[in-house]
């Protein structure tokens, strides 16, 4: 099947995924919509699993690692409230997905996987997808990149505890949106860099795979 096919081939469920399971959870900001109906996440799962990648749940991409359910992917995304000049950090690029629908809600992402194998699977399947305003490095996520900052936005995808750098690597009204917490429970908190100090929200509890330090090649 050639790629044009493939991609329209899963457009039911796609918008399946969209009327039956993202918009009844609340999922309201339009262009966060219309970014998951966009994004063909069945390119960014294996093979094996491709007839269970528009379903409501994460599902595993190698190395103990997984691709987050697409709810909190469209969640995550819509607490950012991107217009689509910002440049955004992502923290922890696993198989690119989230990295994709950040891409078409923004300007640029830079996103940051600590594990090479993954790294190398991102790039591949966002070559695929043809997201092209994205830029990914490998290494370890908790350093921040200092080259590219400051970032309008930064968007962690692993559980944990932030890092200093985080903070300062933002704009002053920058965010920072994370899953907080120990291991195995998290909490979305979203915090808001302003001149005064840092304005905090809560928001959804949820489990993400944890956050680590150093970067994994082998
Ligand atoms: N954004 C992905 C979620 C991937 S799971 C999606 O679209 O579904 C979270 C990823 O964070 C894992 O691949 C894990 O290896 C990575 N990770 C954990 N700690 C990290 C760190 N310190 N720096 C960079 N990546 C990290």
């Amino acid at each position: 099947m050639n790629q044009n096919r493939r991609l329209l081939s899963f457009e039911r469920p796609r918008r399946r995924m969209i009327e039956e399971q993202l918009i009844p959870a609340g999922i309201s900001d339009a262009r966060v919509l219309q970014a998951m109906n966009t994004v063909p996440r069945h390119l960014f799962v294996d093979n094996a699993l491709r007839n269970h990648a528009y379903q409501d749940s994460s599902l595993p991409i190698g190395e103990g690692q997984t691709i987050s359910q697409p709810f909190m992917v469209a969640r995550m995304s819509e607490l950012l409230a991107l217009e689509g000049h910002e440049r955004v950090l992502e923290i922890g690029t696993g198989c690119g997905y989230q990295t994709a629908v950040l891409s078409c809600l923004c300007r640029r992402v830079y996103s940051i996987e600590r594990v090479a194998a993954l790294h190398d699977k991102a790039r591949k399947n966002l070559r695929q997808a043809h997201h092209a305003n994205v830029m990914l490095k490998c290494g370890d996520g908790l350093l921040g990149w200092e080259e590219y900052a400051p970032f309008d936005a930064i968007m962690v995808t692993a559980g944990g505890f932030a890092s200093d750098v985080w903070i300062n690597q933002l704009c002053e009204g920058g965010v920072l949106l994370m899953p907080e917490g120990e291991k195995g429970s998290h909490r979305l908190v979203r915090r808001r860099k302003l001149a005064g100090g840092i304005e905090e929200a809560y928001f959804d509890a949820c489990t993400f795979v944890p956050l680590l330090k150093g970067e994994l090649r082998r």
